[in-house]
């Protein structure tokens, strides 16, 4: 049985390893600890991926729904809510949770790479560990080491750079009955997000525009960081009684790597595409194209003939993951309206392109064909229905296969749920009309 080498335990590496751990193979997974320290907020559905994961020990450090107030575009709301986690935390017990299933975790820095050149011929790497340098060996190699990972020659789509400055505060005096809650807010130059923790832990965070932002030197930010907060109506709760300590620059540039995977090589989560920050869906998106690729992985070593339908099927499903959350960061970027001529807001309102995050689709416009799926842990090729909006295709919805069903409704006279009745019987067709007329197939 193949070795497989992950580097990089975030969310990305931890999800594969989860996955091909599985599937029977054996898994070395390198990592260091996450450097610094920082809060992040997640939606439900990461919390629904963890768990279906197996993540118990990750999931135990995710705060309750705790409430967002955005002010965008000059409006305040409290519309939503978010799950706040402490990333340190949260990505130490996503480890535990791989151990106790048997991966093996290795701590330590990767220094250096050794791609081995074809299918099964092995990669060497270097590992800086407390105990000395070592050299491991695999034929496998998942790269998942973030933002941080190499781009290795790789051809990258990037977005206008981007820098985010994160600052810790503490409360000055101990206070009583703190809950997790969160904000953000948009300014003339960006945006910011503050989010704190039961504790009295405070993180403040504020993304500028790397090319207009004029920032102080390094010995003044911190107190350049502080004077932006004041100004900000949604930071006054986060500031009040509390001192700012250490400031953290993190790169949040959006990036899509243009090769991602070869025969015996894949690249997931943010080494793949890193996408912008203020959906704040950096972890699901890390999660959603690591959980596609153990199928991926799986297919390129056990059915090596069917290694180009794969290596496709990761390249769309990455591509198309990637264009929706850019697009989706365009369009609230597009909602704030106040600063068209500021530099941050003119250049993030037309990035990626123009395009619709969801072109509309009439019935006519629905197709039956041949595309890569997942199937039993494998990628095959299948019958699947494509719209304008669904390129990459549907196989099955609530367990009917949608080709057949869709071109008996097309080939038909009668009415489109006159024929879905008779094909799937009256209660899945309640069920399946509101879906199928949504993805505008009838
Ligand atoms: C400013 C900012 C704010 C964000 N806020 C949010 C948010 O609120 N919600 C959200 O969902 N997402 C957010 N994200 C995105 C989220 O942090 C990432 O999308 C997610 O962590 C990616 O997961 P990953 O596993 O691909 O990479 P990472 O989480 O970056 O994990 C990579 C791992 O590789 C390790 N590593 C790196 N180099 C080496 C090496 N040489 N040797 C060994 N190990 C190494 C690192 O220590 C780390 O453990 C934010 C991102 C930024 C930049």
């Amino acid at each position: 049985m193949d070795k497989i080498l992950i580097l990089g335990g975030g969310p990305a590496g931890c999800a594969v390893a989860m996955g091909l751990k599985r599937l029977g193979y054996a898994v070395t997974l390198v990592t260091e600890g996450r450097p610094f320290a920082a809060i992040e907020g997640v939606s439900e559905r990461v919390v629904d991926s963890l768990r279906s994961i197996g993540f118990q020990r990750a999931l135990a450090h995710i705060e309750p729904p705790s409430p967002r107030w955005v002010t965008w575009n000059g409006v305040t709301s409290a519309a939503n809510t978010e799950r706040l986690i402490h990333r340190q935390a949260f990505d130490a017990a996503m480890l535990d949770d791989l151990r106790a299933v048997g991966v093996e975790v290795l701590f330590g820095r990767v220094r250096r790479c050794q791609l081995g050149q074809q299918a099964h011929s092995d990669h060497k790497i270097h590992v800086e560990t407390d105990a000395g340098m070592r050299e491991l060996t695999g034929q496998f190699l998942v790269e998942a080491r973030g933002r941080a990972a190499p781009a290795s020659g790789i051809e990258r789509l990037r977005s206008a750079e981007t820098v985010s400055l994160l600052q810790r505060w503490r409360a000055v005096t101990p206070e009583s009955s703190l809950t997790a809650r969160s904000a953000v807010e948009s300014f003339e130059q960006g945006w910011a997000w503050m989010a704190s923790m039961p504790n009295g832990e405070r993180y403040l965070q504020l993304s500028l525009d790397v090319a207009s932002a004029k920032l102080p030197p390094k010995s003044q930010l911190s107190d350049w960081c502080q004077r932006q907060f004041q100004q900000l109506e949604q930071a006054q709760p986060f500031i009040h009684n509390a001192q700012p300590e250490h400031i953290h620059a993190r790169a949040s540039t959006q990036i899509l790597s243009r090769e991602l995977i070869g025969d015996n090589w894949i690249r997931v989560g943010d080494a793949a595409m890193a996408v912008d920050t203020l959906s704040g869906n950096g972890i699901f998106q890390s999660m959603s194209s690591a959980l596609q690729s153990p199928a991926v992985i799986n297919t390129l070593i056990q059915t090596p003939e069917r290694a180009e339908l794969a290596k496709d099927f990761y390249h769309q499903r990455v591509e198309g993951l990637f264009y929706r959350f850019a697009r989706t960061g365009r369009d609230f970027c597009r909602q704030e309206q106040q600063w068209p001529d500021s530099p941050f807001w003119s250049t993030r309102c037309n990035w990626p392109d123009s395009d619709p995050l969801h072109p509309p689709v009439t019935p006519d416009q629905a197709k039956i064909e041949r595309r890569p799926v997942i199937h039993n842990q494998q990628i095959m090729a299948a019958w699947v229905v494509t719209t304008p909006d669904q390129p990459l295709g549907v196989w099955h919805i609530d367990g009917v296969e949608l080709a057949p069903l869709i071109e008996r409704i097309h080939n038909s006279e009668q009415p489109a749920l006159d024929t879905l009745i008779q094909q799937v019987g009256e209660n899945r067709a309640a069920r399946l009309a509101p879906t199928l007329s949504s993805l505008g197939m009838i």
